[in-house]
């Protein structure tokens, strides 16, 4: 039984069209909303109904609340998803949704505004058994506090923005004369980019890997884990290869994180899906922030578990209890997830254009979440992912062996993309060994540049 009259898509691209394909399964009619630049989208040609929402600029388009709301009352639409970036993590919009008596598929919009605030969410973390990165107990705005703070934490020392997102207001202490210096630029670029000064410290770990915990709750006190993803393959703090299981962890370090991650939103009363984010060092968990949201590299975690992320979304958002318990929760084989941009695979230049030709892979253990086509235009406007290629294996040779003749399937003309990046990535003896952290990846492109 559909538990939804119609729900709106507020977003574009292949997490739309994944949207899209959960709906049509549970038999939920779509709206889809686009900008003009849009209009020949993929997931506007699929939805049962499409609206326009405003030009090209996000601002005026997918992050338009008035014309979202507009786009609900004409179309009879009574839940909105709104899938990564945008408003998906905004707590205002889904207050305005519940005033309006639209469901929003997320998080209560309590739980999505403290994990949006750095040192509340990190607080809030410790209060509920998460392990955090050790450091001040919140804001810190006077020099001397800094410096008794940090000869406590031991150098190297991290000084971060509150306000902080996408790595910026970032700098790391070596030693105490770099301390003044790092407290400076950070509250000065801080105030730049956030209109906020606040900072506060931590450990600076070394060589982490990026390992994230996929939870699942039902808003009631239900909640359980998916376990993880390994996320450390980045460039400039953006993910570019992701996989589950990770190859660092073992069996009881993954059970005894996720089994932490899974109480604590227990404790929390969550709702929805959600990504609680963790640097792991010399075996050890570090808390850094939480997702609220369902993320670009959820598909290798249902590749692995089998479950449909954004289904259990909807169904949640709709008031059902989660569809399976944490013993029904089976972890079979290994998934590696890369992101294809429209990117000059050196430079990572945008290449935005027309795609002359394209040809996805198949075959056994293969799939390619994408909105693109052979003659679709890249927009400028907006982020350059053309596609995601997902690949399961029954471990993670396999799942190698695969991806490899994947990627020499992938065909993209027309515009620059990083498939050549991911082809030489997966020919790598450290990355086969899967032993690399979160610099490796930069290190590499510096190397070889
Ligand atoms: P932002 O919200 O700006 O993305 P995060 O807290 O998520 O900030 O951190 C972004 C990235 O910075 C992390 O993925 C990691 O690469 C690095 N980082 C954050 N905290 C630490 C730390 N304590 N030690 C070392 N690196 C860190």
């Amino acid at each position: 039984m559909a538990s939804f009259e119609k729900v709106l898509i507020a977003n574009r691209g292949e997490i739309a069209l994944r949207i899209l394909r959960a709906c049509k399964e549970l038999g939920i009619p779509t709206v889809a909303v686009h900008s003009t630049a849009d209009a020949d989208a993929m997931h506007v040609r699929l939805a049962d109904e499409s609206v326009c929402i405003g030009p090209p600029a996000a601002r005026e388009s997918y992050l338009n609340i008035p014309a979202l709301l507009a786009a609900c009352e004409i179309t009879g639409a009574d839940a909105i998803h709104p899938g990564y970036g945008f408003l998906s993590e905004n707590a205002r919009f889904a207050e305005i949704l519940e005033e309006h008596e639209i469901v929003f598929i997320g998080p209560k919009a309590e739980h999505i505004r403290v994990m949006g605030d750095k040192i509340a969410a990190k607080q809030t973390a410790k209060r509920l058994g998460i392990p955090v990165v050790p450091g001040s107990d919140g804001g810190i705005t006077d020099d001397d506090e800094a410096m008794r703070v940090a000869k406590g934490i031991g150098f190297p020392v991290l000084v971060k923005a509150a306000a902080g997102g996408g790595g910026r207001g970032m700098k790391v202490a070596r030693t105490e004369d770099d301390l003044v210096e790092a407290l400076q630029t950070a509250r000065s670029e801080a105030k730049a980019a956030f209109g906020d000064d606040a900072v506060y410290l931590e450990k600076y770990l070394g060589k982490p890997r990026h390992i994230e915990v996929q939870v699942l709750g039902d808003g009631e006190g239900g909640a359980i884990h998916l376990g993880e993803r390994d996320c450390s393959l980045q460039r400039r703090h953006q993910k570019v290869w992701e996989e589950c299981p990770s190859p660092a962890l073992n069996a009881s370090e993954r059970v005894e994180i996720g089994e932490t991650c899974a109480a604590a939103m227990r404790e929390l009363k969550y709702r929805g899906a959600g990504t609680i984010e963790f640097l792991y060092e010399d075996g050890r968990f570090y808390f850094i922030e939480m997702n609220t949201r369902i993320q670009v590299e959820h598909p290798v975690t249902e590749m692995v578990t089998g479950i449909d992320l954004v289904n259990e979304q909807i169904r949640i958002a709709g008031g059902a209890r989660l569809g399976i318990s944490q013993d029904e929760v089976v972890f079979r084989g290994h998934a590696i997830e890369c992101r294809v941009n429209a990117e000059h695979p050196e430079t990572f230049r945008p290449s935005p254009g027309r795609i002359e030709y394209y040809h996805v892979p198949g075959g056994l253990g293969v799939r390619v979440d994408s909105a693109a086509y052979q003659g679709y235009r890249i927009p400028p406007h907006y982020d350059s992912l053309i596609g995601k290629l997902i690949v399961h294996g029954r471990n993670r040779t396999e799942c190698l062996m695969r991806l490899r003749r994947a990627l020499d399937e992938f065909v993209v003309d027309g515009v620059d993309t990083t498939l050549p990046l991911f082809r030489h990535l997966v020919r790598n003896q450290s990355i086969q060994d899967g032993e690399y952290d979160i610099h490796w990846l930069e290190k590499m492109l510096a190397e070889s540049s």
